[in-house]
């Protein structure tokens, strides 16, 4: 496979910024991805998913309280006010504290607010969130980005109920990314959790099937890339937000995450750089509306 980065930028399709990792996107791109979550959304309204919608930045005090800063420091971004004073300024007025940290997975912010809302129903919540997320991970590939949308599922309830819902959604998601004509695989994954500590959590969670990826070669076919995950995180997040089923038990959670930037990709990547060339069965999937 030839360098999928640099024939989008000779296409038009993105645009470098001079910050690995940060890329525009030209119009076409855009459009691609729209309809890409056009498609994922269509399943999440026949499942009756709640759709919220959060900034792209959270609070860190959240963030800390979801864990993210013991298991990812590494790929955490926090805002500051302004760093260099202008001149005649205080001294002390150089880094001001936000209190703010950008949203690294569209689903943390769902558990500060259900938490706010009481005991769980019965049958849990499903929510449907879009978001712009954010890693501290700068790379040339255009596959491995700093600054991309998620799109995620999340089931809050019972333990059999969100064990249910993560294998029916993983159905439905190889579903999706085969009327897309994608190739794709579902294989055993783990977060890349930090420090010692963090391997054996990680080989933890491999042992215990508690993540799966949805893999589509992108950059190449020796490593295909992630383009949909589905996390079980048992009583990780509900423990930490106290949220209870009526009985009185903790609640389990799972999420599923659909990148909508990898997935604009792979459709390039597979199918060429002009969608109007695209198999007739894969523009009608994604242009019929
Ligand atoms: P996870 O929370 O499982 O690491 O990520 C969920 C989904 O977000 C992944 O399956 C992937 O599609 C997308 N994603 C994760 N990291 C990146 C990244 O660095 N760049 C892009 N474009 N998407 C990512
Ligand atoms: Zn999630």
């Amino acid at each position: 496979m030839s360098d999928l980065r640099t024939e989008l930028v000779e296409a038009g399709l993105l645009f470098p910024t001079g910050v690995d990792g940060v890329l525009g996107r030209s119009a076409m791109f855009e459009t691609v991805l729209e309809q890409v979550n056009k498609a994922v959304s269509g399943w999440g309204r026949e499942a009756k998913a709640e759709a919220v919608h959060f900034p792209p930045v959270m609070s860190r005090t959240q963030l800390e309280r979801n864990g993210y800063l013991k298991s990812f420091p590494q790929l955490a971004a926090e805002l500051h006010g302004c760093i260099t004073p202008p001149p005649g300024s205080e001294p002390d007025a150089a880094v001001s504290q936000t209190g703010l940290m950008m949203v690294p997975a569209a689903c943390y912010p769902i558990y500060p607010m259900l938490a706010s809302r009481g005991a769980l129903a019965a049958d849990g919540a499903l929510f449907d969130i879009y978001s712009w997320c954010f890693r501290h991970e700068p790379s040339i590939e255009p596959a491995r980005l700093q600054s991309f949308r998620m799109h995620e599922y999340v089931r809050v309830g019972r333990p059999s109920d969100v064990a249910a819902f993560r294998e029916s959604w993983m159905k439905m998601a190889a579903e999706i990314y085969q009327s897309l004509r994608l190739p794709h695989e579902l294989i055993v994954s783990n977060d890349a959790f930090f420090g010692r500590s963090g391997r054996l959590m990680a080989s933890s969670q491999r042992e215990r099937n508690l993540k799966f990826e949805l893999v589509v070669p992108v950059n190449n076919e020796r490593e295909p890339t992630a383009c949909c995950s589905f996390n079980y995180a048992e009583a990780h997040f509900t423990e930490a937000w106290d949220i209870r089923m009526s009985d009185g038990s903790h609640a389990h959670s799972a999420c599923v995450g659909f990148g909508m930037e990898r997935t604009t990709l792979a459709l390039f990547r597979h199918h060429g750089l002009d969608p109007e060339r695209w198999p007739a069965d894969v523009r009608s999937v994604l242009f019929q509306s």
